[in-house]
């Protein structure tokens, strides 16, 4: 009799399990399948608020933070915004972190700059040699969300700050990376309130700024008066052995697109990045000059 309660009581249980596994596979299986927008939006909110220095940083010191700001001494007109919209979580992006689009992609293609370099594109990224470029000429799929600065521009940055600490030098990071609908929202404002033409010169065209590809940085303030800084002009001289270049550097606008930025640095994001950065650093060129590339929107 008892052991006859005990198999019922075990078959129960079995029957109790299979149903709680059900359970778990069928309410599963729904989410995965939800719209992308909506897993996107969810995955966004969990990555902003998991995320680290430079995500916190950015929220911090917004108001300044934005990348490409005008020069106040070269853009003329006074009412430019000051109050740059901060990493809204409401700003949703289209996919999640590693899709990338694959529809509305121009063709894969191969062929070689004016100095020699491969240019790849494929899915919609252009790698000169290797090195992933955004700029006025080649821009990235709105879609493409890495969520934060990747693992090992995180790494290299983290190695700078270290080792400028080490000197008695303060580095922190004011913007990382920034999504498609982020710059969208950006660089529609300074059109608004400063006309296209102007805006173009110192605030990328959604799918076109650097920072969506999680290997810019905006340092310290974010101003000029940076590049004469004791942190500037060690960036500037040191941010190479890090794998960093400075990206729009002076008297480079013709090439780079943009006015002078001593706080944006780039990670050049290949295995050999510091040896990248370095030759770029030695040859005192841009990017651009360096590999023989142009950086001019289509229209
Ligand atoms: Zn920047």
């Amino acid at each position: 009799m008892r052991r006859k309660l005990l198999a019922i009581l075990l078959c129960l249980a079995i029957l109790c399990l299979g149903a709680c596994t059900a359970t778990v596979t069928e309410s599963s299986e729904p989410e995965s399948a939800v719209p992308s927008d909506v897993s996107a939006e969810s995955t966004e909110s969990e990555l902003s608020e998991e995320s680290d220095v430079s995500a916190e940083s950015e929220a911090e010191s917004a108001p300044e933070s934005e990348e490409e700001r005008p020069e106040p001494t070269t853009a003329a007109p006074t009412d430019l915004p000051t109050d740059p919209p901060t990493e809204a979580p409401t700003a949703a992006p289209t996919a999640a972190p590693t899709t990338r689009a694959t529809t509305a992609a121009p063709a894969d293609s191969r062929s070689v700059t004016e100095k020699g370099y491969e240019v790849v594109t494929r899915d919609g990224f252009t790698y000169v040699d290797g090195v992933l470029v955004a700029n006025k000429t080649y821009s990235l799929p709105a879609d493409y969300y890495p969520g934060d600065l990747t693992a090992e521009c995180d790494a290299a940055y983290m190695r700078m700050k270290a080792a400028a600490a080490a000197q008695g030098l303060s580095l922190y990071i004011s913007s990382g990376f920034r999504s498609y609908d982020t710059q969208d929202v950006i660089y529609n404002r300074y059109v608004a309130n400063d006309g296209k033409a102007n805006a173009d010169r110192y605030s990328a065209r959604p799918g076109h700024s650097e920072h969506q590809t999680g290997l810019a940085i905006d340092l310290n303030g974010v101003l000029d008066s940076f590049g004469s800084t004791a942190e500037g002009k060690w960036v500037a001289a040191h941010a190479h052995e890090y794998g960093f270049i400075l990206r729009y550097p002076k008297g480079k606008e013709a090439q780079t697109g943009y006015m002078y930025e001593p706080w944006h640095i780039r990670y050049i994001g290949t295995a050999n990045s510091v040896e990248v950065a370095t030759a770029i650093y030695e040859s005192g060129l841009c990017l651009e000059e360096y590999y023989g590339i142009n950086s001019a929107y289509q229209n």
